[in-house]
C-alpha cells in the first residue's frame, strides 16, 4: 500500500535547516520515482519568516494560505548540550507548542499524513543496546536535556492520541546524529561533527594545532542529510504505522569520534599536528540504536559510504564558508 500522492501538497516546516535543505535536495535532484518528485506533488519549505509556529494563529493563516494534504514536521528549537543544559525549560516549552499548534492544526485541515520528527536523545538515559523504537517510554531521557527528549517524546504520545481518537495518520521518525550541507557550524554551540569540521578548517588557514575535546574513544551511528531526507520521503510516501522509525546506519556502521576526527583531517587535507584534549569532558559512551525496523521494511536502501558523505559535507562547507551558521 502506498499514499495516493498524486494532487498533493506537502508542507515541510523547518524548510530552512539541515534536514529541511536535504529534503528540498533530494526532491529536486534525485532521478528516482521512489524519492524525487513525482507528478502532481507541490512542495512548500518553510522558514520561521513564514510564520512562528509557536504561536497558533500563526501556524493557522500558515495552514489556511496552503492547505497542505501532507506535512513533514521538522521545526524546532534545536541546539547543543551547553544550550540544551541552559534553557530546559525553553526547550520543553517552545516545542511544546510548535508540535500542539502544527499537529492540532494538521488535524483541523484534514492532513492526510504527518511525520514528525524526534531524536534519539529522547531514548531512556539507563538502556540496554541496542536501543529499538519499543524503548522510547522506559524511563526517564539524560538529565542534560530532558526539556528537550521530554518534548519530543510527547510527539509519540499525541500522535497516538490523535489516532485513536480521531482516525488521524500521525507518525514519527527517529533520525540518530545527522550531518550535511546547511549544518550549523558555530565554534560553541554546534553537534561534534561540524563543529570539527570548522576547527580542523581553521586550524589548517592559521597554521595551529587541531584539538579535539575529549578521547575520541565514545561511538555515535552518523546519518548524511541526504540519505536521511530519501529515508524521510519513504516514510511520507510508504509508511504505515503510527508508532516511530528509527532512520540510521546499522550498528556495525558505528563510527568512533576519533575515526569522525580522521575523516575530517583527510577531507580538510590537514597536515599539521593533531590531537586529543583528553581533560575534557566526553559525553555518554554510547547510544547505539538499531536500525532493524528500517531494514526489514526497506532491505535494499544503499546508504552514503561515510567517507563519501564526509567529503560532500567538507566540500560544501568550503564552498560556502561566507555565509555558513557558524
Ligand atoms: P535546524 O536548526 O537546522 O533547523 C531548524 C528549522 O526549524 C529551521 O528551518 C528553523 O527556521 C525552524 N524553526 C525553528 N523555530 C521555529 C519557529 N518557532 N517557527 C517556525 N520555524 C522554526 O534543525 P535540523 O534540520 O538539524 O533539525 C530538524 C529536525 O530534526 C528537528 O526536529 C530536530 O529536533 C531533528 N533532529 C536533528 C538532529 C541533528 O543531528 N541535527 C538529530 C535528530 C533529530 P529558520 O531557519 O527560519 O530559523
Amino acid at each position: 500500500y502506498e499514499q495516493n500522492m498524486s494532487h498533493s501538497v506537502i508542507l515541510v516546516t523547518g524548510g530552512s535547516g539541515l534536514v529541511g535543505k536535504a529534503i528540498e535536495w533530494v526532491i529536486e535532484n534525485d532521478p528516482s520515482d521512489r524519492y524525487g518528485k513525482r507528478d502532481g506533488e507541490k512542495w512548500i519549505f518553510l522558514t520561521s519568516k513564514d510564520g512562528d509556529l509557536r504561536d497558533r494563529e500563526a501556524t493557522k493563516a500558515i495552514f489556511n494560505k496552503y492547505k497542505p494534504t501532507h506535512v513533514i514536521h521538522l521545526a524546532a528549537l534545536v541546539g547543543g548540550l551547553f544550550k540544551n543544559m541552559k534553557y530546559k525549560l525553553d526547550f520543553l516549552r517552545e516545542n511544546l507548542l510548535i508540535n500542539d499548534n502544527v499537529l492540532h492544526t494538521a488535524y483541523e485541515y484534514k492532513v492526510k499524513k504527518v511525520v514528525s520528527c524526534l531524536s534519539t536523545c529522547v531514548f531512556p538515559d539507563k538502556t540496554s543496546y541496542p536501543i529499538d523504537e519499543t524503548m522510547v517510554h522506559n524511563g526517564p531521557p539524560h538529565e542534560s536535556n530532558f526539556g528537550y527528549a521530554h518534548a519530543k517524546r510527547m510527539i509519540d504520545v499525541q500522535n497516538k492520541a490523535y489516532h485513536e481518537q480521531y482516525g488521524c495518520h500521525f507518525t514519527s521518525v527517529i533520525p540518530t546524529n545527522v550531518f550535511g550541507p546547511y549544518d550549523n557550524y558555530s565554534l560553541e554551540d554546534s553537534h561534534v561533527l561540524p563543529g570539527l569540521t570548522h576547527k580542523c578548517y581553521l586550524a589548517k588557514k592559521n597554521s595551529t594545532p587541531f584539538v579535539v575535546s575529549g578521547t575520541g574513544k565514545p561511538l555515535r551511528q552518523f546519518i548524511y542529510s541526504r540519505d536521511l531526507a530519501k529515508l524521510f520521503i519513504w516514510t511520507l510516501r510508504e509508511y504505515q504505522e503510527i508508532d516511530p522509525i528509527i532512520l540510521s546506519v546499522g550498528e556495525k556502521d558505528e563510527v568512533s569520534i576519533k575515526d569522525v576526527a580522521d575523516a575530517i583531517v583527510k577531507a580538510v587535507g590537514f597536515t599539521g599536528h593533531y590531537s586529543f584534549d583528553t581533560t575534557r569532558a566526553d559525553g555518554q559512551f554510547k547510544k547505539t540504536a538499531s536500525n532493524e525496523k528500517l531494514m526489514r521494511l526497506l532491505p535494499d536502501f544503499e546508504f552514503t559510504p561515510f567517507d563519501v558523505a564526509i567529503q560532500e559535507s567538507v566540500n560544501w562547507f568550503l564552498e560556502n564558508y561566507n555565509t555558513v551558521r557558524k
